[in-house]
């Protein structure tokens, strides 16, 4: 599927990975738009993971609030899914991770979730965006230029 992600929420990621994420996970939940054909991304929110609870569980308290936030500011605004970093596993979503998606997708009665790892291997850092659908991930198609997903939206956002 199809996926915009304006340059910068990918570059903001990889630099707060480098800066803070090295020895411990962090994450961001996702927000922007669920279309037919594709989503598309406007914002990000830092997200630590609630050290009371277990190393998997993300502080979804937060991140309601920042939902809540976005919806009296922009209107229509989704939770399309959560970004994490793996500072000692690799590219691909882990199979908790796997577990862990599905549920949040349940609970939050979505069918469509996306979904990063960012990691460092070697000396580069990826920041992979897979898309989940009826329990499968499956690599996101992601436009960082102005292109057919983004200039839809901006039309849509124009009117
Ligand atoms: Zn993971």
């Amino acid at each position: 599927m199809l996926v915009s992600i304006p340059p910068e929420i990918q570059e903001r990621i990889v630099a707060e990975f480098v800066r803070d994420g090295r020895d411990h996970e962090i994450a961001w939940g996702v927000f922007g738009r669920r279309h037919e054909s594709y989503l598309s991304v406007f914002c990000i929110v830092r997200c630590e993971k609630n050290p009371s609870l277990n190393q998997t569980d993300i502080d979804h308290d937060k991140l309601m609030q920042a939902a809540a936030f976005l919806l009296a500011g922009f209107g229509d605004v989704d939770l399309l899914g959560i970004v994490h970093s793996h500072p000692h596993s690799g590219f691909y979503p882990s199979a908790t991770d796997h577990q862990a998606d599905v549920n949040w997708l349940r609970e939050n009665d979505d069918e469509i979730g996306l979904f990063g790892i960012v990691c460092t291997h070697s000396t580069a850092t990826v920041l992979n965006w897979f898309v989940l659908k009826s329990g499968v991930y499956s690599e996101a198609q992601v436009e960082h230029d102005k292109g057919t997903a983004w200039q839809a939206w901006q039309k849509e956002v124009d009117q």
